[in-house]
Parts: structure tokens; C-alpha cells; sequence
């Protein structure tokens, strides 16, 4: 089929059905009612399977999941409208409730499958924020759906496990929902049909078993959202985005939408909330469901907050380290060097020791560049700093108690070596010491000054500068000393 046509088919797909879905809530009950009902359900059934089988979507399995979750549905209304119109009985418990109860496994493990195929990462905190929700669910659950239907379930073992495992199998239904929904991934309009479908099921069943609490149900309004579902089952499979429904997410980017805070904070304060309304209402009051739903949130929370706090850590520290270094060779940066000056400064003021700033800048780079190219500059760069620095290291230049320092890229083509504890000419020498390591047999230039305890950074580097331009001048790959007086004094070249 092209994609006009089944565009046309999708479209008349959703207007049949939600219309026969109408008309059939609008029935009274009758033999006609089961049996549009009926044939509505199998229809979305036969559908839905066509559609996943045509389609090919890769990770098919967690289709074919839903679609025999939504099949023993349709079986199971199918044999509960033969006990009532052909047999005349209404048994309970009855095949048809082992049917309904496997409907309930199978789209959980459709929806986990989908959640695997679609997560990128491990996602904690996704897993972490659907159990937030579901421990709300379970406690609404307890207190309007298990505990009245145990109080009106017979004596036998089996009638009261199966008044529990209603509400529990929609609990896990809910949960995996959750899950699916705070997974990221595309949503496509599968996708959005897949949840829509889910969820109407889910509030017609819990809508069902509140209704049954009271009355016989014999159908109402609540037919309407179970056929839609199915309609919405159908057409999820039958749309063509539906092939990308387990793409993995591309970008498991970090995020805590405020709509998810929103979310969690409706869902933390679910059992405070529902002690208020029972104390206002004068209703029964379920202490120990809304305590024990607090602790457990409460943790939860604060497992969901220490993950975030974790997280900022882990991003702040990231942050501060790409703000101290410099890109391109991996040495501290300017930023760094001048804060590190400063410490150094102290240091050299508490303990009585000298300190010393050199300005390197490497020979006719500009020159490198144009004969070799920028890319070849940039790995000259990274492998001069990578042989200065592992000089340096080699040579104790840094070493504690008595030394210490940094060498650091002050932007271009030019670094700047901070010496703690060597005076004047022994700095020199260290600097000297370098000439030789630097990467493709080229050359720098450099100029040195001793801090004379007083001057600032600026005057300090201004200096340093002044005797580098001396250097240049003298015919570069050379070190020049600053006298305290400011008269250069060249040592090596
Ligand atoms: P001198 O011996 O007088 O220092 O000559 P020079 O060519 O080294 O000096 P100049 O300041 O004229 O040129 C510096 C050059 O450094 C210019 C610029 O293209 C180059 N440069 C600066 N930063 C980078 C970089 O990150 N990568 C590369 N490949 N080149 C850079
Ligand atoms: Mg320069
Ligand atoms: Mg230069």
C-alpha cells in the first residue's frame, strides 16, 4: 500500500471506530450491544495483528505483546458474553477471569520491552520517578479498590486473592506506563495511540472495578473508553511511525522538567492529602496505608535528590576544570596561572622564598604555520607543552617543601612558567634547561623576572615581557634575565 492510501486507511480506521464505539455505548443492553461489542474488539484485534505484520517494526516482540494482551482481552469479554447470553450463569471465579488477569502481564511486558528498546543509558532516576508515582497509585489503590473488594470478597482463598489481583494487575499496568512514559525516545504518533490506549484501559478497568464495588455493571458509559482503547491499540499498530516506537532515544540528555516536578510533587503529597480529605470527610481513616506510603516516598525522594545532587557535583566539577584548562594542550590556562601567581605570591612572603615569572613565546611561529600548515602549529604546540612540562617534572623544578610552580598557556603561541624557590639565575637555567625540548626542532624565546616582593602581577609580567622583546631583538632562542633595576642581562642563546 502507498502512503496516501494508508494515510485514508488510518484515518477511516479512527472515524469507524470511535463511531461504532459510540453507537454501541448508546445501545441498550441487548444480545445486538455484546455483539457489536464483541465484533468491535475482535475488529481492533485483527487490525492491530495485520498492522504489526505489515509494518515489520524492528523489535516486534514488544508488539506482539500487546496484541495478545489485547487479544485474551477480547476472549475473555467474548466468554463472559456467552456465560450471560448462552449459558445463563455468572460464575465467578470463571476461565474468563485467568484470561483478564494475563492481559494485564502481557502489556506490562510489552511496555518493559518497549522501555528497554527505547532507554539509551540505565536511567535511575527514570526508574526511581515511576516508582515515586507508583507508590501513589498503590496507595489509592489500597484504599478504593483492594480493601473494599476484600471486605465484599467471599471466604474462599481464591475469590479473595482474585479481588487483589485486579487493582495489583492495574497497579503494574500503571507502573510500566510510568515508566514508558518517563523513558526518553520519539514521540510519535504510535506512540501517543500505544499510551492513549493503555491509559483508556486503565481507567475503564479501575473505573469497572469501582463501579462493581456499589453495582451490577451491566455496561454505561465505561464501555466507551474500553472500545476506544481498543480503537486506539489499532490504529497505534497500524500507523507507519510505530517502526520507530523502540528507536533508542537519541540524547539521554540530562533532564528534570518542571513538569515532572510537578508531577512528583502531586505524587509525594498523595498520602498527606488523602488523610486530610479523610479527616475532613469524617471518613474511615488508613493510618498505616498513608504512613507507610510517606516513609517510602520520603526515601525515594531523598534517593531522587542525592542523584541530582550528585549529578550537579559531578557538573560543576567538570565545569570548574574546563574553565582552568587550556583546550588545546591540556596546561592550566591564563585564568589559572594569574589565581596561581597570587598563591604563590604568599607563599613566597610567608617563607621566605624567591619567586620568579618567565615569558616564553615560541621563534617565527607565524612562519611554522604558513610552511606547514595550522594543524601541524597546533600539534607543535601540544607536543612542546607536553615535552616542557614532563622536563619540568623530570627536573624536581616543582618538587615540595621548597619549590614550586606551574607552566601554563597564556594564549597564542606564548606560556608562562611560574618558579617558586629559585632565585633569579637558577630560574634561568630551568628555563634554559627547556630550550632544547621543544617539539619539531623549533625554538622559543623567553624573558625572566624575580619578584621583588612588593610590585604587582602586572608590573611583575610587564617585566618578564621587556626582556622577551630583548630576547626577540637579540636574534631569538635565547633566555633574558631582568635585572631588579629593569637592565637586561642576557644568559645563554
Ligand atoms: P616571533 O619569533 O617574533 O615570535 O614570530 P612569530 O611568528 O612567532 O610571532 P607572531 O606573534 O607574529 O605570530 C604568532 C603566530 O602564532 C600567529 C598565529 O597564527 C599563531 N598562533 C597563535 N595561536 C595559535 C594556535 O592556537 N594554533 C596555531 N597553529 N597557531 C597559532
Ligand atoms: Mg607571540
Ligand atoms: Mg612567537
Amino acid at each position: 500500500m502507498n502512503a496516501p492510501a494508508r494515510a485514508l486507511g488510518f484515518r477511516l480506521h479512527l472515524v469507524v471506530g470511535t463511531t461504532l464505539s459510540v453507537v454501541c455505548v448508546l445501545l441498550p443492553v441487548s444480545l445486538l450491544r455484546d455483539a457489536l461489542y464483541t465484533a468491535l474488539s475482535f475488529g481492533c484485534v485483527a487490525v492491530m495483528a495485520v498492522g504489526v505484520h505489515r509494518n515489520r517494526p524492528r523489535r516486534a516482540r514488544a508488539w506482539w505483546f500487546f496484541t495478545a494482551g489485547v487479544a485474551t482481552w477480547a476472549t475473555a469479554d467474548l466468554m463472559w458474553a456467552l456465560f450471560v447470553w448462552v449459558l445463563h450463569v455468572d460464575p465467578f471465579p470463571s476461565p474468563a477471569d485467568a484470561l483478564y488477569l494475563a492481559t494485564y502481564v502481557l502489556m506490562a511486558a510489552g511496555c518493559w520491552e518497549f522501555v528497554r528498546a527505547r532507554r539509551a543509558g540505565r536511567d535511575r532516576e527514570g526508574l526511581i520517578d515511576s516508582a515515586i508515582f507508583t507508590v501513589g497509585f498503590v496507595l489509592l489503590s489500597w484504599i478504593f479498590l483492594v480493601r473494599p473488594a476484600l471486605q465484599q470478597a467471599g471466604d474462599s482463598v481464591l475469590e479473595r486473592a482474585l479481588a487483589g489481583a485486579y487493582p495489583l494487575g492495574d497497579v503494574l499496568l500503571l507502573a510500566l506506563l510510568v515508566r514508558l512514559l518517563t523513558t526518553g525516545g520519539a514521540r510519535t504518533t504510535a506512540y501517543r495511540f500505544l499510551v492513549a490506549g493503555t491509559a483508556l484501559m486503565l481507567l475503564a478497568d479501575c473505573g469497572y472495578q469501582l463501579v462493581s464495588l456499589r453495582t451490577d455493571y451491566e455496561g454505561g458509559l465505561l464501555t466507551l473508553p474500553w472500545l476506544c482503547g481498543y480503537v486506539a491499540f489499532a490504529a497505534a499498530a497500524v500507523h507507519p511511525s510505530m517502526r520507530r516506537l523502540t528507536d533508542p532515544e537519541a540524547d539521554p540528555a540530562f533532564s528534570f522538567t518542571r513538569r515532572r516536578l510537578l508531577a512528583l510533587t502531586a505524587a509525594s503529597l498523595l498520602p498527606p492529602g488523602t488523610l486530610i480529605l479523610q479527616l475532613a470527610l469524617g471518613a474511615r481513616l488508613e493510618a498505616w496505608a498513608v504512613a507507610t506510603s510517606s516513609v517510602v516516598l520520603f526515601l525515594l525522594v531523598v534517593v531522587r535528590m542525592s542523584g541530582l545532587l550528585g549529578h550537579l557535583q559531578q557538573q560543576s566539577n567538570r565545569l570548574a576544570e574546563v574553565a582552568r584548562t587550556d583546550a588545546l594542550t591540556g596546561l592550566p590556562n591564563r585564568r589559572t596561572s594569574d589565581a596561581e601567581l597570587e598563591r604563590l605570591q604568599v607563599r613566597a612572603r610567608t617563607e621566605g622564598l624567591p619567586l620568579c615569572v618567565a615569558v616564553l613565546d615560541l621563534d617565527r611561529f607565524k612562519a611554522f604555520n604558513d610552511t606547514y600548515g595550522h594543524r601541524a602549529g597546533d600539534v607543535l604546540l601540544v607536543r612542546s607543552a607536553a615535552a616542557w612540562s614532563e622536563a619540568l617534572r623530570a627536573s624536581g623544578a616543582f618538587a615540595p617543601p621548597l619549590r614550586g610552580g606551574l607552566l601554563a598557556r597564556w594564549g597564542g603561541e606564548e606560556f608562562v612558567l611560574l618558579l617558586l624557590g629559585h632565585d633569579l639565575p637558577a630560574a634561568g637555567r630551568a628555563v634554559d634547561a627547556l630550550r632544547g625540548r621543544t617539539a619539531a626542532g623549533q625554538s622559543f624565546s623567553a624573558g625572566v623576572a624575580q619578584w621583588d616582593g612588593l610590585e604587582g602581577a602586572a608590573d611583575l609580567f610587564a617585566r618578564a615581557d621587556a626582556v622577551l622583546y630583548t630576547a626577540k631583538q637579540g636574534g631569538r632562542d635565547r633566555v633574558v634575565l631582568a635585572g631588579p633595576a629593569g637592565e637586561p642581562a642576557p644568559v645563554g642563546g
